[in-house]
């Protein structure tokens, strides 16, 4: 059984990223990123410091705003627009969820295409769809990166997606259906009847539920490939923090039927931090006139 490590993946391509960043700033081009955080949730902050800290070493330079718990619509858009027009910032990026009072799809959509390193505005998922993306939502990208690396199997045959989030499932399944990948893509949600029966035909299979362990052995076939999205946080009054992180697949039980999976945490995380790094050089590219 391989485990997919995402930490071996992201180191490999950091050390190009570094080079990348490199060969821009003898042009004059200092790659930078803006991260907008808005109040005060405990897991986008670990985010942000993670993607802070990770620009940081590939020699991205990151900007932190940060807007209060009660920000308005109006205050969150006017931060973007500002940012849109700053020619030091090659990308941008809203760290979801938003407080619930503000209209996330809104300041997304704000975003300037061009700066758009999340990939999630109506013109990149538009591009994204054509079959021609601009920029590949980090998660999503982060998981074709494993399957590539580890050079698993996947055209022809049978992927299975749960999940038809915007930022993951709904795009990996179309990722996974397109000509690079050639995958016969089935894309189940909360509203997919006789879950099991189709998790269990499953060649690869991605989780994207948000639901702690929902995966179970009986779902998965023997010798699948397994990726794990679910970051939960689960209470659990034994560890330091009083929580512990799994992940939307029962590890234990699946783990030893499958061909590949992804551990959380160390699996799908890393990657999408590290993607949003790829996304960034690629914006100020972009913005440089270097790339396509
Ligand atoms: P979401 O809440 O936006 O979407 C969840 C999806 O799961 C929905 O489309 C829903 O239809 C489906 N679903 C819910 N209950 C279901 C059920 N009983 N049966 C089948 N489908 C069901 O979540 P999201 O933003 O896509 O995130 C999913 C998980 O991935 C979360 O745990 C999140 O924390 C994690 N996540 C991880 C990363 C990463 O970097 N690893 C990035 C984004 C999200």
């Amino acid at each position: 059984m391989i485990l997919m490590s995402g930490a071996e993946v992201a180191k490999s391509l950091e050390q190009r990223l570094q080079e990348e960043v490199e060969d821009l700033r003898k042009r004059g081009c200092q790659p930078t990123l803006a991260v907008l955080l808005v109040g005060d949730n405990p897991a986008s902050q670990s985010y942000v410091r993670a993607k802070l800290k990770t620009a940081e070493r590939i020699g991205i330079q990151a900007r932190h705003y940060e807007l209060p718990q009660s920000a308005q619509q109006a205050e969150l858009l006017a931060r973007v627009r500002e940012l849109n027009v700053d020619r030091q910032v090659h990308g941008i990026l809203c760290q979801l969820p938003l407080p619930a009072h503000l209209n996330a799809d809104e300041a997304v959509q704000q975003i300037a295409p061009l700066k758009d390193v999340d990939g999630l505005t109506a013109a990149n998922m538009g591009l994204l769809a054509l079959g021609t993306p601009r920029f590949i939502p980090c998660t999503p990208a982060g998981i074709l990166e494993m399957l590539r690396f580890y050079k698993l199997p996947v055209a022809g045959k049978t992927a299975v997606v749960i999940g038809r989030s915007n930022i993951v499932g709904r795009p990996v399944s179309i990722l996974l259906s397109q000509r690079d990948w050639n995958a016969t893509v089935m894309l189940c949600h909360s509203k997919s009847l006789q879950l099991a029966e189709w998790t269990r035909r499953a060649d690869l299979l991605v989780a994207a539920v948000g639901i702690p362990e929902f995966v179970t052995g009986d779902m998965v076939r023997e010798g699948a490939v397994v990726v794990d999205v679910g970051i939960n946080r689960v209470t659990d009054p034994g560890r330091p923090k009083g929580y512990r992180i799994c992940g939307d697949v029962n590890h234990r039980q699946v783990a030893p039927k499958c061909l590949a999976i992804t551990p959380v945490p160390g699996g799908v995380g890393p990657m999408t931090v590290t993607m949003l790094m790829v996304n960034t050089v690629q914006a100020a590219r972009l913005q440089q006139g270097l790339a396509p």
